[in-house]
């Protein structure tokens, strides 16, 4: 089944409101084989709304929208879309009554507002989907040839409960009666520490995606992601699909895939200190406290994580990670010498079985010929082994301060599992 989304709202359009409700939509209904085949945006003006959503009517028969059903002038979304099926609107005395007890358990001062009423008027002969979430109902309208439009409310929340509490069985029940199986289905492998050209490279074949699946290189400061699309298969096939491509990947990049789907870094470098029984501490300089604060992120944390210093200022290296002034002296703050010191002195000074350091230039002043902004040093000091590796990154001061955490929690995960990089 293809549908077509528009979401309404001039907050939209001006840039003030990232469309997440597309978003979502999109990986809701794809998960049950709907694929969304254009999405658009209107702003709140009823010629703009009719407009968008007549033509999408006339492409796919199927529409889904979110936004505009509210009680103010700006929500427009059920007069513009009645028109377009020619029904007039009608006051639903049964939401008005709903409307009106919720308003009072609320105990709000004041009437009933009457700018709350236009929330009870329904295009005649709509079907209504309930709201468990919030005020405003949203309205499936359909016509005689089965065409139809989904109205659902634009605040997040309300949206996606509305969607799995309402919508989705709905629509499940259409695609269903339509005899159609296929499904739309994902798999997302998780790379980090490779670029993605390099990563193309090293996949050869494979790169387009293996057996004809789509292959889509997603990269982020955490990495580059690699997201396998089947289309057109019933479940069972779409998932075997995606299990031979996740394993073709595997074999080709398998050393630079930490996880699927949204696994955190953070948690897998956890989950293989519990595993080894290894406690960590960590010593940052340019990244002020942002790997301790990705690491005490996951819950359960503590039973690794130990401590650690924010050792932003030279004479915090010296006293409390011991890194000695000469080392300072002869090669700089950021250097192989120093990392490896703040690594082995954060390790000891907590009596950790692994201590993670960082230091870095994070700009966007700071930088010099030899060590332009973006050069950071990772170090990590485990029982007998030493390792510290340099990264020139890009991108702003946050960019190069998330890249850098990121790739000393790579380090430590290599070094955890005993690979050479
Ligand atoms: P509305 O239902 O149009 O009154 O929207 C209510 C609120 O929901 C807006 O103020 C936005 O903050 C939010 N909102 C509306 N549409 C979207 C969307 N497509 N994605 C995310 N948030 C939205
Ligand atoms: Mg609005």
């Amino acid at each position: 089944m293809k549908l077509e989304v528009v979401t309404i709202g001039d907050e939209l359009l001006l840039g003030y409101t990232i469309d997440t409700n597309g978003a979502h939509l999109a990986r809701e209904l794809a998960g049950v084989g709907i694929e969304i085949v254009r999405r658009s945006t209107a702003g709140d003006d009823a010629a703009e709304i009719a407009a968008a959503v007549r033509e999408a009517l006339e492409r796919t028969g199927a529409v889904i929208t979110t936004g505009g059903l509210g009680p103010t002038s700006d929500d427009l979304t059920k007069p513009a879309i009645a028109a377009i099926f020619g029904r007039r609107m009608r006051m639903d005395e049964e939401i008005l009554e709903k409307l009106k007890a919720r308003w009072m358990a609320r105990g709000w001062s004041g009437g009933f507002p009457k700018s709350n009423e236009q929330q009870a008027l329904v295009p005649e002969g709509a079907r209504i989907l309930a709201n468990n979430h919030g005020t405003a109902p949203g309205i499936w309208l359909e016509d005689e040839r089965g065409r139809w439009v989904a109205m659902l409310p634009g605040v997040p929340r309300e949206m996606r409960g509305m969607l799995a509490d309402t919508l989705m069985p709905l629509i499940a029940e259409r695609a269903a009666a339509g005899g159609e199986t296929p499904v739309v289905r994902s798999r997302t492998l998780r790379t980090t520490g490779i670029g993605e050209s390099n990563l193309a490279d090293l996949l050869g074949d494979a790169a387009r995606g293996p057996a004809g699946m789509p292959l889509a290189y997603l990269p982020g400061w955490e990495g580059v992601d690699l997201r396998l699309t089947a289309r057109g298969l019933p479940a069972a096939e779409a998932e075997r699909a995606l299990d031979a491509g996740a394993a073709t990947l595997r074999a080709k990049a398998g050393k630079w895939i930490y996880g699927e789907g949204a696994t955190d870094l953070a948690a897998v470098v956890l989950d293989e200190c519990r595993a080894r029984r290894v406690t960590i501490a960590v010593g940052e300089s340019c990244t002020g406290g942002m790997l301790g604060a990705r690491l005490t992120a996951i819950p359960g944390s503590s039973d690794v994580v130990l401590g650690g210093v924010i050792a932003y200022a030279n004479a915090v290296k010296v006293a409390q990670l011991g890194v000695r002034q000469g080392t300072l002296d002869a090669h700089g703050a950021v250097s192989e010498e120093t990392v490896l010191e703040m690594a082995a002195g954060a390790r000891e000074r907590y009596g950790a079985g692994l201590g993670i350091a960082i230091t870095g230039i994070a700009g966007p002043g700071g930088g010099t010929a030899e060590k332009p902004v973006g050069t950071v040093w990772l170090g990590v000091a485990a029982d007998r082994r030493m390792e510290a590796r340099r990264i020139n990154t890009v991108g702003d001061r946050d960019e190069i301060r998330r890249r850098a955490t990121q790739a000393a929690l790579a380090l430590a995960l290599r070094t955890l599992r005993d690979e050479t990089l």
